[in-house]
């Protein structure tokens, strides 16, 4: 049994020196990443109900030279954790509104923020973003989640705050799935809610998830702010969306992400 234990904690520490090692190759590629470029911004339309396609969410992609495109659940964690997130945000940032500035000028783009991007010189970041390309702020919003306010300062607060009065919008994304979403919905005046996929999955099957969203539309209504529906892949979903009086969809029903230069085409087949 002694050997048996001693072989068992050998293939554990081979595994994790693996495993190491492997995450240490992705920080290099990653940091590499930086440096030359490697990212991409693919775009998700937004509908908005009864009239159409209202813009896009900008959602990072990595082109790694060996492994090809890397999705951000895999990247933006490592990211966040060697300290990279800061300028792979800023350049998605830049990026977002730069390919804004060229489309048809009602519709707007969506850029998601990391809750470590939320340092004094965010705003300022913001309002350079926009003035580099000349988009009206009125045309950006930006998804943070709530553990943004799980940092609980006022500091997060301030410039939340500052960036609003740019005229950005602000929502918040995955609402549902986190801690005290209510008492943030006092906290700071959201524009927007995107109820959290898992929630719109269930809705046309699960009563409880049903009773979810008709609860946060119902909230959103009574304190004015715009509610969304994102993981919409169904017809069902979709009536039933629309029945219940949610504001924006989104979903692979629609569209999945796609690379900027398919946006005229969606435009096309979507309408604005
Ligand atoms: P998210 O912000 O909640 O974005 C929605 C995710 O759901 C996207 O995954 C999108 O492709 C996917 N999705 C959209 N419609 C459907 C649908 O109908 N069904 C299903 N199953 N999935 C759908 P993606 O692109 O892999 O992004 C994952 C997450 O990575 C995002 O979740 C966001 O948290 C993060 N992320 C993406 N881009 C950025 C970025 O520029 N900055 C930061 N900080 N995070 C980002
Ligand atoms: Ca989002
Ligand atoms: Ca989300
Ligand atoms: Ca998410």
């Amino acid at each position: 049994a002694k050997a048996d234990g001693r072989g068992n904690f050998q293939f554990f520490a081979r595994e994790m020196d693996t495993r190491m090692q492997a995450r240490r190759r992705l920080e290099q590629d990653l940091r590499l990443a930086v440096r030359t470029g490697q990212f991409e911004l693919y775009y998700q339309p937004l509908m908005e109900s009864g009239a159409g396609l209202s813009g896009f969410e900008a959602l990072l992609r990595w082109n790694h030279p060996e492994r090809g495109l890397i999705s951000p659940t895999e990247f933006i964690p490592l990211a966040e954790e060697v300290g990279l997130i800061s300028a792979i945000g800023r350049w998605a940032m830049q990026r977002a509104c730069a390919d804004a500035a060229s489309w048809p000028s009602n519709l707007k783009v969506a850029v998601n923020l990391s809750p470590l991007q939320f340092r004094p010189g965010l705003a300022a970041e913001v309002a350079e973003a926009l003035q580099a390309c000349g988009l009206p702020a009125s045309r950006l919003e930006l998804e943070i989640t709530e553990s943004v306010l799980l940092q609980d300062d006022d500091a997060v607060l301030a410039i939340l705050h500052r960036i609003r009065a740019l005229g950005v919008r602000i929502a918040m994304d995955d609402f549902g799935t986190g801690y005290s979403s209510l008492g943030y919905l006092r906290r700071f005046p959201f524009d927007k809610i995107k109820i959290d996929q898992s929630f719109v999955r269930g809705m046309t099957e699960q009563a409880d998830c049903l009773a979810i969203v008709r609860a946060v539309i119902g909230l959103g209504r009574s304190l004015g702010i715009a509610i969304h529906a994102e993981g919409v892949e169904t017809a069902a979903q979709h009536q039933a969306l629309l029945r219940e009086g949610c504001d924006e969809l989104q979903g692979y029903l629609f569209s999945r992400p796609r690379p900027a230069s398919e946006i005229a085409g969606m435009v096309q087949r979507l309408g604005i």
